[in-house]
């Protein structure tokens, strides 16, 4: 089977080539529904005995995910906050871990521990000591879009403590834009609820490192748990993978064309892809490309309701990274968890709209975006050009 010749190839090439080892030779990777697998006798196990503790579509995925995330190991679990959660049982009580301040929401709820403003690199420094056992990193943050300087920090853990582990959440970037294991990251994991899947018809969690001894205990605690991905999530994730860089680039493309505008029309636009963006450069130095989430203020919370209200294509969801354009209110949704006065202190704007573009018509969602700027009261027309009526 072409790909099966051990050769590596560019990441547009290994996204759709998955290999498998199927008796009838199908195209794509045979879907094992089946929780148990017969004992070729009742001294040899074979490959497979219970799908908690493996099944062959559930390998086939991450087999391929290994070579996408440029790892040794890979797992696919849940969700990504099972992925988190599994991450989790490596530490020990009273293990001290550092993480930022602008995580994912859910990340934010399931840690209770010292968080900083992680593009602060000098005061990540600072609290790093030969105690530190793991830290969590997110790049870009959202919906703040800060920039974490990656490869500093993780060289600085492991000169302070070797045995630091530097844990990368890569949700906003996918692989196709950045494999950060390659930058000495311990662990690398995602939601692929997100970009990985694309379509939101799945939940998943993805878990990467190129370290036998945290494979093995993760290993030891997706099996002991259950948490494993099941066969048909799996075998969903691996098609929705195929199309990852061709989705990934068109949303990019339409993420520049829709930030370039916003920002034109004089609104406070934060995007890694923009000049303007205080860590444009520093981003650019490690990743492929600024994606395809971006957010931007008003400075009235009733006209960014006003502006999510009114989007005809940007569905109101919580999430991103789907082929549909999506709109959200980070501090009415996703951030909610996140008490207001600990908002407020990591100066979270509260009238903050975030946008997650697809692959639509840049235009459409250009003209969908105006008329819901106009509906709204933030711009108007006038022979012919648009006027910021915000200042
Ligand atoms: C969504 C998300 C998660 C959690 O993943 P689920 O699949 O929703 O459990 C973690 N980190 C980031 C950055 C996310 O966007």
């Amino acid at each position: 089977m072409s790909g099966g010749n051990g050769k590596s190839y560019a990441m547009e090439t290994e996204l759709v080539l998955a290999n498998h080892k199927d008796s009838f030779n199908s195209s794509i990777v045979p879907l094992y529904q089946s929780a148990t697998f017969k004992q070729p006798s009742l001294d040899d196990m074979g490959e497979y005995d219970y799908t908690r503790s493996g099944n062959p579509t559930r390998t086939v995925l991450q087999t391929h995910l290994s070579k996408i995330m440029k790892a040794e190991y890979s797992f696919v679990v849940t969700s990504g906050m099972t992925a988190l959660d599994v991450i989790c049982k490596l530490l020990d009580a009273g293990d001290e871990v550092i993480a930022g301040d602008d995580l994912y929401g859910g990340t934010d709820r399931l840690l209770t521990i010292s968080q900083y403003d992680t593009t602060n690199t000098k005061l990540i420094k600072s609290k790093i000591t030969k105690e530190t056992k793991m830290i969590f990193l997110e790049s870009p943050t959202n919906p703040l879009i800060k920039v974490v300087d990656l490869q500093k920090i993780t060289d600085y853990a492991h000169e302070i403590n070797p045995d630091c582990l530097v844990v990368f959440d890569n949700t906003m970037m996918s692989p196709v834009l950045l494999t950060p294991l390659d930058l000495g990251v311990d662990i690398h994991y995602e939601s692929a609820t997100k970009y990985l899947n694309g379509h939101h018809d799945l939940m998943a969690g993805v878990i990467a490192t190129n370290s036998k001894k945290i494979a093995d205990d993760i290993y030891f605690a997706i099996n002991a748990t259950g948490s494993g991905l099941a066969p048909f999530d799996s075998w969903l994730l691996s098609r929705g993978l195929k199309t990852l860089s061709i989705r990934i680039l068109q949303q990019q493309q339409n993420a520049i064309k829709i930030a370039e505008f916003l920002s034109k029309l004089g609104l406070k636009v934060r995007y890694p892809g923009l000049k303007e963006h205080p860590q444009y450069e520093l981003h650019k130095s490690y990743t492929k490309g600024p994606g395809a989430v971006l957010s931007f203020e008003t400075g009235s919370i009733e006209i960014s309701e006003k502006i999510v209200s009114n989007c005809d294509l940007f569905g109101i969801t919580v999430s991103f990274g789907c082929i549909n354009s999506l709109i959200s209110m980070p501090c009415r949704m996703s951030h909610a968890s996140i008490d207001p006065a600990k908002r407020l202190e990591r100066g979270f704007p509260e009238d903050l709209i975030r946008l997650s573009i697809g692959i639509e018509n840049a235009d459409d969602l250009i003209s969908d975006l105006t008329d819901a700027l106009k509906i709204a009261g933030a711009i108007k027309e006038v022979d012919g050009n648009l006027i910021n009526l915000l200042k």
